[in-house]
């Protein structure tokens, strides 16, 4: 388990864990943190803003302590509407426990730097919600793959689904729909709704019973991985973005018109073999 840690001690580290200087294991506990804390959230965002609004503009900034006071006055006067924003951007968690956080945010990056930067500032601070929910996920998929999916599911709206039903919710036949490789069974299948568009999460097992997440989705979703580095690594045909997730190997390559991203590989040779069964079967396949 990891130690718990609390709002004081969270505000204390925010710089340290926004510039990646954390060791692990408080890593994990800052973002169990962020996940529970909105206040706490906040104040990360609020940073991020800052730090890149000195780094990228010219434009003075607005006086220290008025970040809080738009907050405050939004949270309790709903000056901006989720309406209003709703037609403003594109993504979906305006919606749920994010709402407050982003538009208190939005309100106070459309201040300050105008609707162009609010654009690209609202699509980092997407970034790091995205990547908070997927370190609880990563954490979780090992020990408790079944409270990994809850995760998922809470935080996106998913639903568990068969392969039939998955065609009709996200228009296309999942690449796990026929199959899965010798080796493994397919434990669960979902789709989720996430901000960059829907995404079929499918959990497959192995003879030994441990767990294997594969997504398939449109685009790339760098986004997941936070920080971590990624390496290139090509397998047949494929050219893999391979990232190190704790103890074991993440990756994502294109496959036919979209993406797919395994998550808790052992290491490189099982990504390649799965990148070259899933290689096989879209080749076979006629779309
Ligand atoms: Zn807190």
């Amino acid at each position: 388990m990891n130690r718990e840690m609390d709002c004081t001690e969270a505000r204390e580290r925010l710089s340290d864990y926004f510039d990646g200087e954390m060791p692990d294991d408080q890593q994990r506990a800052m973002a169990d943190h962020l996940a529970d804390c909105e206040s706490c959230a906040l104040e990360l965002v609020s940073f991020a803003d800052l730090s890149t609004i000195t780094a990228s503009l010219d434009h003075p900034l607005p006086p220290a302590g008025l970040w809080g006071e738009i907050a405050a006055q939004l949270q309790t006067e709903e000056t901006l509407s989720p309406e209003n924003l709703a037609t403003a951007q594109p993504f979906r968690w305006t919606t749920g426990r994010y709402a407050p956080l982003v538009m208190a945010l939005a309100a106070s990056v459309v201040f300050a730097i105008g609707w162009f930067g609010y654009q690209s500032n609202l699509s980092m601070i997407g970034n790091l919600a995205i990547a908070s929910v997927f370190d609880q996920y990563f954490d979780t998929l090992h020990q408790d793959p079944v409270a990994a999916q809850q995760i998922l599911l809470t935080k996106y709206d998913g639903q568990t689904v068969d392969a039939e039903n998955a065609v009709h919710l996200v228009g296309y036949r999942p690449a796990v729909a026929d199959g899965v490789p010798a080796g493994y069974s397919l434990h669960t299948t979902n789709v989720i709704r996430m901000p960059r568009g829907d995404c079929v999460h499918s959990q497959f097992q192995r003879a030994d019973g441990s767990t294997l997440a594969i997504f398939e989705h449109d685009g790339e979703r760098p986004a997941w991985f936070g920080k971590r580095p990624a390496t290139q690594a090509v397998h047949g045909d494929k050219n893999l973005h391979v990232v190190d997730v704790d103890q074991r190997v993440a990756a994502t390559w294109r496959q036919g018109d979209r993406h797919l991203t395994v998550v808790g590989a052992h290491n490189a040779e099982e990504l390649g073999q799965l990148a070259g069964w899933f290689g096989e079967r879209t080749n076979l396949m006629p779309e």
